[in-house]
């Protein structure tokens, strides 16, 4: 079921790892346009389940970039680094229906016994611990991972931006792991838990996530959230069709922020989208009042040798 006619819910969900570059600021403005040009609301949430290379320093600076750009939220909800009781009650949910089992497959024999499948560089898992006996299980002597035994259905939706998208997890992703050995529970999980009960209603984010939607779809199944609407944006390119990372810091914001007023920054990522006619400075605020997701452009974006002149 999707939700219609009542004011959106959308979501920033940056992974404070380091600076906002280029890309991170194109899917948050679209973000933050498409809910603020229907009057809905936005939530903020620091995606921070990796404790290593994430820092309050750099969801502070995430949060200042974002007003900076005039990109503003309603409600900010605990980073994902302290819910881990509540993950922990949806995975017993999980278990209760027995659909969780351990793996003890090493990341060295997963990828060498399968063929490679997303670009996000995931496997086809073919189920080697699914049926392992108790006997079995207790004879390795490490933690395993915890995987989702998967349906044999397609999950089809209409993406605001990429139009048709449909997989069936059985073939295209295989039972999937929820919970690391380590203990920590995988992004798949706490998105789509914090997604629900936070009422998201519209999920924009990268197209490097949209082979991510049917597994959170089939996991919003299982706890009864809603399916949010979704709309996967394309990826921000160099000249050189390589694209843009938190390794270039000379694109981080940073660096642009010392260059570059906030409407001259989105006055050239509307224009390279498709909103507007030219670059010329604008407003995330101006550009709500004729936001339509048909102006959005589809393919990936190469940003011209001109615009990083200026950048
Ligand atoms: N935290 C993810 C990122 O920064 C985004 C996840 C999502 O939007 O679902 O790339």
């Amino acid at each position: 079921m999707m939700y219609f006619g009542r004011p959106p819910v959308g979501r920033f969900a940056p992974t404070p790892s380091g600076r906002m570059h280029l890309g991170n600021v194109f899917a948050a403005l679209l973000a933050w346009l498409s809910v603020r040009s229907r009057g809905g609301y936005m939530v903020l949430r620091m995606e921070d389940l990796d404790t290593q290379r994430t820092s309050e320093e750099y969801a502070q600076l995430l949060r200042e970039d974002l007003i900076w750009l005039g990109l503003d939220w309603d409600d900010e909800t605990p980073p994902q680094s302290q819910r881990t009781e509540v993950y922990q009650q949806y995975f017993d949910r999980l278990k209760d229906m027995d659909l969780l089992y351990p793996c003890y497959c090493t990341r060295s024999q997963l990828h060498s016994v399968n063929a490679p499948h997303l670009s996000d560089g995931t496997y086809v898992y073919p189920g080697t611990c699914r049926g392992l006996t108790q006997e079995q299980r207790s004879a390795f002597d490490r933690a395993p991972s915890w995987r989702v035994r998967v349906p044999d259905k397609l999950w089809k939706f209409r993406d605001m931006v990429q139009g048709g998208y449909a997989e069936n997890l059985v073939r295209d992703c295989g039972d999937f792991v929820v919970r690391r050995a380590d203990g920590v529970f995988v992004y798949q999980l706490a998105v789509t838990v914090d997604d629900g009960e936070s009422e998201v209603t519209e999920v924009v984010r990268g197209m490097d996530l949209l082979s991510s939607a049917p597994r959170q779809m089939y996991l919003q199944e299982l706890f009864g959230f809603r399916h949010p609407q979704y709309a996967h944006v394309p990826m921000l390119l160099a000249p050189d069709g390589r694209r843009l990372s938190k390794r270039d810091r000379d694109l981080d914001l940073g660096q642009l922020r010392s260059k570059l007023s906030p409407e001259q920054l989105i006055g050239i990522l509307a224009h390279a989208s498709g909103l507007t006619p030219d670059a010329a400075p604008v407003s995330a605020k101006e550009l709500a009042q004729e936001f339509s997701w048909d102006r959005v452009r589809t393919e990936n974006i190469c940003l011209e040798a001109k615009d990083l002149a200026i950048l």
